[in-house]
């Protein structure tokens, strides 16, 4: 019998905010640093170095704005053609139509929800020019795999690495010099509300070639060849700056900065905490009628738990969507992530996509339930939630 639940609600997902963020973020208000500074330029300092060093770390207001800053810094432009996975959110299709090119969604592979390179390889044209893979959920696309497609084609690699704070792939962090996809490879993180880390709204796109750099860091304000704090702090006259390209307003504030210096500090804790949820409920939900998420399978890579994705089976007692209903009822936000882009109207009109063209995606998309895991949650809160999944499915 389900019962109703008097307990408070375990929302889906929740930001993991302590005393340590707001007397950051009120300490940079005191400052009266309030857009991009000192904060801002501590935290790229900061990040690049937790990914090893030898990257560039370039703070910007969304993993969106980043990605949209990454793919123009490769040369993206009108005619272009950018291959993407249809199983991600839409900010990464929709950054290629920002520099009037076009995305080229394809299916995913149907155990790690992630690009299908042989799908992809089937994609690429003469007008190919760049890749996106999306370490979905955490779970890293394997980098040789990519390394390997990138090369083959002349492609420049951007990754969506939204999820992927902090993941590695064969020994390397995604994001770091080793795991960059050449020279000229980017990845751009998002500090969204619920994602791993969080500055409220926020991403982190991370380069190792410096012209790269510079461009983005233009494109990032205005196409102004100096920012604000830079002008500040230069020996030149601070009223001097030159305008050399029509760019963006991109840059990410200091308070924000300041919660996301807190934030990188207590990463690998946030990760154990996400790590110990996703054990709980694999070893919780074992016997059950559902596929458990795919776990890395090259050596020495991770995942990050940003997301746990559990399939229904077909021998499961209730469908997808009623799941999820029976879940609320006893008390548990679910999600489900994502609706694949060849569904999305945009999407699916502007380019003809028919469901018989992503039969992974259009399959698996019918029985995928995002569970909650955010790192601030109890044992009590993950006991709840496997109480509710057994319940439901046992
Ligand atoms: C959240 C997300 C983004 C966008 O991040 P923002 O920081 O909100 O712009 C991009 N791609 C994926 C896969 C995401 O989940």
């Amino acid at each position: 019998m389900s019962r109703e639940s008097t307990e408070p609600f375990i929302p889906f997902a929740l930001p993991d905010i302590g005393e340590a963020e707001i007397e950051a973020v009120a300490q940079a208000m005191r400052s009266g640093w309030l857009t991009t500074g000192p904060a801002a330029a501590a935290f790229e300092k900061e990040f690049g170095d937790y990914l090893g060093g030898g990257v560039t770390a370039i703070a910007v207001n969304s993993a969106t704005s980043g990605l949209h800053l990454a793919l123009d810094a490769c040369g993206v432009g009108p005619g272009d053609e950018v291959i993407v996975p249809d199983w991600t959110f839409t900010a990464t299709a929709e950054v290629v139509r920002y520099l009037g090119a076009e995305p080229v969604i394809v299916d995913v592979d149907p155990g790690t929800l992630c690009l299908d390179y042989a799908a992809a390889e089937r994609a690429v044209t003469e007008r190919t020019k760049a890749v996106m893979p999306v370490h979905l959920a955490g779970l890293p696309v394997d980098r040789e795999a990519t390394g390997n497609f990138a090369r083959r084609h002349g492609l420049r690699v951007v990754e969506d690495a939204a999820h992927s704070f902090p993941t590695y792939s064969r020994g390397a962090l995604i994001g770091s010099a080793a795991a960059l996809a050449g020279p000229g490879g980017a990845a751009v993180f998002s500090f969204y509300a619920t994602k791993t880390m969080t500055t409220g709204e926020g991403g982190m796109v991370v380069v190792a070639d410096e012209a790269m750099a510079r461009r983005i860091r233009t494109m990032r304000l205005h196409g102004i060849s100096r920012d604000v704090f830079d002008r500040y702090r230069s020996t030149a006259p601070s009223w001097f700056y030159e305008v050399v390209e029509a760019g963006y307003k991109y840059n990410l504030t200091d308070p924000a900065a300041a919660m996301g210096r807190v934030q990188l500090r207590r990463q690998d804790e946030m990760f154990a905490a996400r790590r110990s949820l996703a054990e709980r409920y694999r070893e919780a939900f074992a016997d059950l009628p559902v596929d458990l998420p795919a776990e890395p399978t090259e050596p020495d890579s991770t995942h990050a738990w940003h997301l746990f994705i559990l399939r229904l089976r077909a021998g499961a007692p209730v469908s997808r969507d009623d799941f999820i209903a029976r879940m609320a009822q006893a008390g548990v936000g679910c999600s489900v992530h994502f609706i694949p882009l060849h569904r999305q109207p945009y999407w699916r009109d502007r380019y003809g996509l028919r469901p018989e063209e992503f039969p992974i995606a259009e399959r698996e998309f019918g029985r995928v339930v995002s569970l909650p895991i955010f790192s601030s949650m109890t044992a009590a809160q993950a006991e709840r939630v496997v109480e509710a999944v057994r319940e439901i499915l046992a």
